[in-house]
């Protein structure tokens, strides 16, 4: 490639003076940000992480002493703790309605109003620092823009956290108690503001050049624009509306674009002042997170796992994998089965917790089959005549643990069809724990479980384990409703009757009913049921919710008015903490 030669320091360059090194450095020195100084900006990136990192980790340690002190000496917390404590579970807690969320979440992944505001106020911090000081550009042959070199080290500052955020295994999340489900929301939000970052420096090292010598008047510019090529391609490719069209392509290409990207990018900015340090670590947390999975994935497997799988009535598939793997309630692993399509790993939900007992367990897993792995898996399945055995790699366990149910006195536990997965091995773990089936301690006296499901054939797997969970104990302790919204599709097992609802709001009266088991036709309003629990139950409540999009949504703006109730002092429970699960990102 040829580059314009340099022109002579002390000569006229299309009109320009252009300056000797020396003049150069002393003009630099002379106003803000001098090139080898601007390399602050960097720094202020890494604080902002570090104080948000800090900030998480304080909260969480918090919470984890404050639930083990309940639970060791049953005390209470302040009114002003319960007040903080619901203000900043309303923020956690508020999302967009799906209503409108629906038509966002092609673009863009919403998440909470914590994690949006997280980002608007990073957004905020970068454009300010860059923006903000309103010396954009040096005269022309005088230096770098210092509009470029603020956003330059602000994306630098990003990359290695960036890739953190990425992680199943990452530090974030043991420090914060995120899972790492949750942090993809972050991990998308930051690549978008290191796309938005390296787009600004991009544009003020044009017009730098275009100033100057053109826009590749350097090896550098070179570089530069080849780096672009790949990062653009993973912030586009990686839009909702792509990735969950064909997710394991996504995947494949996501990781070969990273590398590409890592690699041009570090021909682009090595040796720039402290840009190497950037780069290493970004190369360590890469390795660190690749090598921590690798070990674990190769550890899990030193026994090799079998899956039985046959398909339910409905379509569905059930799962049972022989292990010696512990994991906690509302886990999950990723799979990879060698026999159906290698190359691919899923996640799905262990739908039992795991016994105490030293002995083998049984993973169960409940997997609606669709499009792709889940539909080559069905069909794999039919050929073999309803139920066939396969060698599965087992990957994990991930994802927050449900044992802090534990700390609450009651429990609202909702699911909507295989969503039971993550919320019925919390329910199981409660009501064994009533039974004092278990040697460790749970202050929650009162579960409430809705299950929402198309079609009664659906539940028909796990109705029995329900039922001898619930056995013994009384409507006041537990109760169970399957709501199954299909009508003409359900059919009674077991001598389960399914009764019409009554109430307008798809709740039967609860007044009315003694029996702690019960199939009912209808659809709950999910909302209304949140409100009026918080309303009958006092003391510390705990919801958990799995399923839709939408179901989702709607319970994690019923608890989020909930908060607000607390604030005002107009609810019956003192605190409402929401675990919620969607199976997806
Ligand atoms: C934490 C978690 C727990 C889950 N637990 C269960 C469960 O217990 N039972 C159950 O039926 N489903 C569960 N799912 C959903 C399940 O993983 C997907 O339905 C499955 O991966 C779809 O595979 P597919 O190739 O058939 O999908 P496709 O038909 O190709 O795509 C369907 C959807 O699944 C998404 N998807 C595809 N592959 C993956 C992947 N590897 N990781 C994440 N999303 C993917 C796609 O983006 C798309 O939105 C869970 C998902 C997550 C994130």
């Amino acid at each position: 490639m040829h580059y314009p030669d340099s022109p002579t320091p002390g000569s006229y360059y299309n009109g320009h003076y252009v300056p000797t090194s020396a003049e150069r450095t002393a003009y630099q020195a002379a106003h803000i940000d001098a090139w080898a100084k601007s390399i602050k900006y960097g720094y202020y990136g890494i604080y902002f992480f570090a104080a948000t990192i800090f900030v998480g980790a304080v909260v969480n340690l918090y919470f984890i002493w404050e639930r083990r002190r309940r639970l060791a000496h049953g005390s209470t917390t302040s009114l002003i703790v319960r007040k903080a404590a619901a203000f900043g579970r309303w923020v956690a807690y508020l999302r967009l309605p799906y209503a409108i969320d629906r038509w966002i979440a092609p673009l863009y992944t919403t998440g909470s109003l914590a994690q949006t505001m997280l980002l608007a106020f990073a957004f905020t911090f970068c454009t300010g620092w860059c923006f903000g000081i309103t010396y954009w550009y040096r005269p022309a042959f005088w230096g770098s823009s210092p509009l470029g070199l603020r956003s330059e080290w602000l994306a630098m500052a990003m990359l290695p956290f960036l890739f953190v955020l990425a992680q199943k295994r990452n530090l974030i999340g043991t420090f914060t108690g995120t899972a790492y489900e949750k942090l993809q929301v972050l991990h998308q939000g930051v690549a978008g503001l290191h796309f938005y970052m390296s787009l600004v420096h991009t544009g003020a090292m044009a017009v730098r050049g275009a100033r100057e010598q053109g826009l590749m008047q350097s090896s550098s510019y070179l570089t530069g624009w080849i780096a672009l090529g790949p990062l653009v391609w993973l912030c586009v490719a990686s839009l909702p509306v792509f990735r969950s069209k064909a997710y394991e392509g996504f995947w494949f290409l996501h990781l070969f674009a990273v590398i590409v990207y890592l690699t041009t990018l570090w021909y682009h900015v090595v040796d720039e002042l402290n840009s190497n340090a950037y780069m290493y670590a970004t190369f360590a947390v890469f390795a660190y997170g690749f090598t921590i999975r690798m070990g674990w994935l190769l550890y899990r497997n030193l026994t090799l796992h079998t899956a039985h799988i046959e398909t339910s009535s409905t379509g569905a598939l059930l799962l049972t994998v022989p292990t010696r793997m512990r994991w906690t309630p509302g886990q999950h692993v990723v799979l990879r089965f060698p026999g159906v399509r290698p190359l691919e790993s899923h996640p799905f939900t262990m739908a039992l917790p795991a016994s105490s007992s030293e002995e083998e367990q049984q993973l169960r897993f409940m997997v609606l089959p669709r499009d792709g792995f889940t539909g080559a898996l069905a069909r794999k399945v039919v050929q073999a005549g309803g139920s066939t055995s396969q060698r599965v790699l087992i990957d994990g366990p991930f994802g927050e643990s449900g044992l802090t149910f534990r700390a609450y006195d009651s429990a609202l536990l909702l699911a909507g069809g295989t969503g039971i997965a993550h919320v019925l091995p919390i329910f199981t773990d409660l009501v064994a724990h009533m039974k004092s089936e278990q040697g460790s301690r749970s202050l929650c006296s009162r579960v409430e479980l809705i299950w929402v499901v198309r079609t009664i054939g659906v539940a028909e797997w796990f109705i029995k384990d329900i039922q001898n969970a619930i056995s013994g104990l009384s409507h006041q302790q537990v109760v169970v409703r399957i709501m199954v919204t299909t009508e003409e599709n359900s059919g009674s097992k077991d001598g389960d009757s399914i009764d019409d609802v009554k109430d307008a709001d798809g709740q039967e009266d609860a007044t009315n009913d003694t029996s702690n088991f019960r199939v009912l036709n209808g659809r709950p309003d999910l909302a209304s049921l949140v409100h009026s629990r918080s309303q009958e139950w006092s003391g510390r409540m705990a919801v958990s919710s799995c399923g839709p999009a939408s179901f989702t949504s709607d319970v994690c703006n019923a608890c989020a008015n909930v908060e607000l109730n607390i604030l005002a002092g107009t609810a019956k429970c003192d605190e409402l903490f929401l675990s919620s699960s969607l199976y997806s990102w």
